[in-house]
């Protein structure tokens, strides 16, 4: 099956969105980001773009230069946000603050601090879904990861959507390549001849997924599939508590598990 069938497959399957949703895209710049949004504004989705510039040098440069090349070229509107302007600090020094005080993984401080951004600025962009371009390989590691350390709770909501709650406010994430092996959509791409950095993230050799995105690579696409939907199979023989309580953040009234929200804790640690 082409990856376009697999896309509108898997948000028919999994009732993602539906043509009235306003749907947001989180851009990195990258392949997969890219791949979302064309092929949502290609099946005329309601779809804007949202991308957070983490100010990583000239990696950060050209991938923010090729999704506003990108979005004007589809003609979908493109929110950046800044984190230098939003937070008043660089990510790389949160970053080495965090690694400095509490010995956290530049990875795990930047993925809370996006994602907290993301949810922000989807609401004030009045987004009913935040879209991401997580394929199948992403899924895979994510699995393994967990599991070989032993996270079993952290992969309870592997799945092509995840959260969403209209009362608490909280914007449902959807996963449309969810099921889409990376190297399908890299050649799409580059049948497309999209303009995108295929050079990953400075900061993304210091992680433990490179190690098992390297050990990945000897297995099939066929088997990565197998791990990701083992997985989802095994998910609701689980009997693992979700989140105890919902609240909200005392410092930014964002909702979480406790009185204070992981990225107002990784924030304060740098003042
Ligand atoms: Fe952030 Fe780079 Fe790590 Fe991705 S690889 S979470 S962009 S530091
Ligand atoms: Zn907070």
């Amino acid at each position: 099956m082409d990856i376009e069938k697999k896309f509108i497959e898997t948000i028919k399957k999994y009732k993602l969105l539906n043509k009235k949703d306003k749907v947001v895209v989180a851009m990195s710049g990258g392949k997969d980001s890219i791949a979302v949004l064309y092929l949502l504004k290609k099946f005329e989705y309601k779809v804007q773009a949202l991308m957070i510039d983490l100010n990583f040098g000239k990696w950060s440069e050209k991938n923010l230069n090729n999704a506003k090349l990108f979005c004007n070229q589809i003609d979908v509107k493109l929110k950046v946000v800044n984190v230098k302007k939003e937070l008043k600090y660089e990510m790389d020094l949160i970053q080495k603050i965090l690694k400095n005080k509490k010995n956290l993984s530049r990875c795990y401080v930047c993925g809370i601090i996006k994602k907290w951004l993301l949810n922000k600025w989807a609401r004030k962009l009045k987004a009913d879904k935040i879209a991401t371009g997580h394929n199948l390989d992403d899924e895979c590691q994510s699995v393994l990861m967990n599991f070989l350390k032993g996270n079993i709770s952290n992969g309870i909501n592997t799945g092509p959507k995840t959260g969403g709650n209209n009362k608490l406010n909280f914007i449902q994430r959807i996963k449309p390549l969810f099921y889409i092996p990376e190297n399908e959509i890299k050649k799409y791409i580059e049948k497309k001849q999209f303009n995108i950095l295929y050079k990953k993230c400075p900061y993304a050799v210091e992680t433990y997924r490179v190690e098992i995105r390297n050990w990945m690579k000897s297995i099939s696409d066929n088997e990565k599939l197998k791990v990701v939907s083992g997985w989802q199979k095994v998910i609701p023989k689980l009997k693992i508590k979700k989140i105890k309580k919902i609240q909200k953040c005392n410092i930014c009234k964002e909702f979480c598990s406790g009185d204070i929200c992981s990225a107002c804790k990784i924030i304060k640690e740098c003042i």
